[in-house]
Formats: C-alpha cells, sequence, structure tokens
C-alpha cells in the first residue's frame, strides 16, 4: 500500500526537549506511533547541510554543502524527495520560514511552496501552519512538508533547553495540534502518515559540532502502515528519511541515496 505523507521539521528540537516540554499533540503521534530517540544528524550539525542529507540520503561529504548554510549547486546531482516525489507524479508542497531552504527540490518540483521568513513576526510558525493546514484540507496534497524554525530561533537567543526555548516547543506543539485537528475535521487524517524529526539539536546557544547534543534527533512516523507505541530498535539515520518516506509513498528509490528504510517502524 502507499499512503500520503505529512512531514514536520522541528528545527534544532533535541529529543529530550520534547520530553521535557509539555506536547500532548506531538506525544499521541509517538505514542500511538513508532519512535527513536537516538538518530542521528549529519556533521556539520547546521541546517542546510542537515536538511540536503535528510532530502538527498546522502551525506554533506557527497552533497557539498557544508558549515556555512550556502547551498551548493553539486547538491542536485542527488535528487531530493522532493524531485522523486514530483517525477513519480505526486502533488507536492512545502510550507516553510527559512528561505534557504528554497533549493531543497529543482524549479518545477513543488506544486506549491510557501515561505515568510521568521523575521516577519510573531507566531511566524503557528501561521505557517495554519496556511499548510488549510491547504492539507482543501487540496489533498500527496507530500507536504511543513517547517518552523522557532525553536531553533529561541536556541540561538536564550539557548538550549531554556526555559523560552521549551516554550517555543510547546507553541509548536499546539501548531502541530491545528493541523491534525484540522485533517481530523476534515475526514483525511487517516490518509496521512506523518513524520516528525529534528534536523539537528544544540548546546548552550549553539549547535554544528558532533556532541551527543547537537546530533542527536528525534524520529517519529505515525499512521498506517507503522507500528503504535513502538520504540524502534534499529540505529535511524537523517539519511534513512527520504529512503522511508518514498518507500511510503510507493516510489522507486534513487540508487545514488546511501539511507536506508526504517523497516523496524513499519508492521
Ligand atoms: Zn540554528
Amino acid at each position: 500500500m502507499t499512503t500520503k505523507i505529512l512531514q514536520i521539521l522541528l528545527d534544532g528540537c533535541r529529543p529530550d526537549a520534547l520530553q521535557q516540554a509539555k506536547t500532548p499533540n506531538l506525544d499521541q503521534l509517538w505514542q500511538t506511533g513508532a519512535y527513536s530517540w537516538t538518530a542521528k544528524t549529519v556533521m556539520p550539525s547546521w541546517t542546510l547541510p542537515c536538511h540536503n542529507s535528510m532530502f538527498r540520503s546522502v551525506p554533506p561529504s557527497k552533497h557539498g554543502v557544508g558549515a556555512d548554510n550556502i547551498f551548493r549547486e553539486s547538491a542536485r546531482a542527488f535528487p531530493s524527495l522532493i524531485d522523486v516525489a514530483a517525477l513519480g507524479g505526486k502533488h507536492t508542497c512545502m510550507f516553510y520560514s527559512w528561505e534557504q531552504l528554497r533549493d531543497l527540490g529543482n524549479p518545477g518540483s513543488l506544486k506549491v511552496s510557501y515561505c515568510r521568513n521568521a523575521d516577519y513576526g510573531l507566531d511566524n510558525d503557528t501561521d505557517i501552519a495554519k496556511l499548510a493546514a488549510t491547504y492539507l484540507t482543501t487540496e489533498k496534497p500527496d507530500y507536504c512538508f511543513l517547517y518552523m524554525g522557532d525553536i531553533d530561533i529561541n536556541g540561538h537567543m536564550y539557548g538550549w533547553m531554556s526555559p523560552e526555548q521549551i516554550a517555543s516547543v510547546e507553541a509548536n506543539d499546539s501548531a502541530v495540534g491545528i493541523v491534525l485537528d484540522r485533517l481530523e475535521a476534515a475526514g483525511i487524517r487517516n490518509q496521512y502518515t506523518i513524520h516528525v524529526q529534528a534536523d539537528h539539536g544544540g548546546h548552550k546557544t549553539d549547535h554544528g559540532t558532533d556532541m551527543p547534543e547537537d546530533m542527536t534527533i528525534p524520529w517519529i512516523l505515525n499512521g498506517s502502515p507503522i507500528k503504535q507505541g513502538y520504540q524502534i530498535q534499529s540505529p535511524v539515520s537523517i539519511l534513512d528519511t527520504a529512503v522511508t518516506l518514498a518507500h511510503l509513498m510507493g516510489l522507486d528509490i534513487p540508487p545514488l541515496w546511501e539511507g536506508k528504510v526504517v523497516e523496524d517502524a513499519l508492521v
């Protein structure tokens, strides 16, 4: 069987931040899904290299997007999940608040791409999540990427695991709750398998190193055909995300991709 995918990214969200914050909506996803609190990102643990590894399933040494958070055209040699989905005839969309992510797919691979940068104002993540929810419930896309950046921003401003950052985890949880409620109300919640993860963690007011605090990320799958209330036992890498989501959408896996399907999460 194949399923539609809603992929949610919580920038800079450490697994222990997720566990410390009051997050009833995200809790429901992992408690009725499959999850790992020990998934690993790649070095350098910066947003753009990590996203390119998440979407292109190769390490930064291959795609070439490095610590300076600047996109390199060399990355396009490795098709992204968005490109693979578009090639497979899927209706794809992306809602995000950091414009550097615009190159995660090739021009033409996204039917809808909505970006409003975080400096636009308060509650930007929540507003973007609401826009994504409206699009999901009216257009019912096959694949939707929802990126939220406030947790990372608060980490840099106030510190990782600070009360301010924990509050932003809770705000993102409420935004996820809005999306889930809207899917439920539209009667299409069960059409979507939902994936939640971070791109990297952080320590003090930064990240980018190979410290466990920076490298360890939460990784959650919820829906069909996913195990329920199951802690994934096998090691999970950020390179596995694109492969697993493409597999769930019934897409061909590009031979260049180096990740694996996280079979342990599947029924
Ligand atoms: Zn950051």
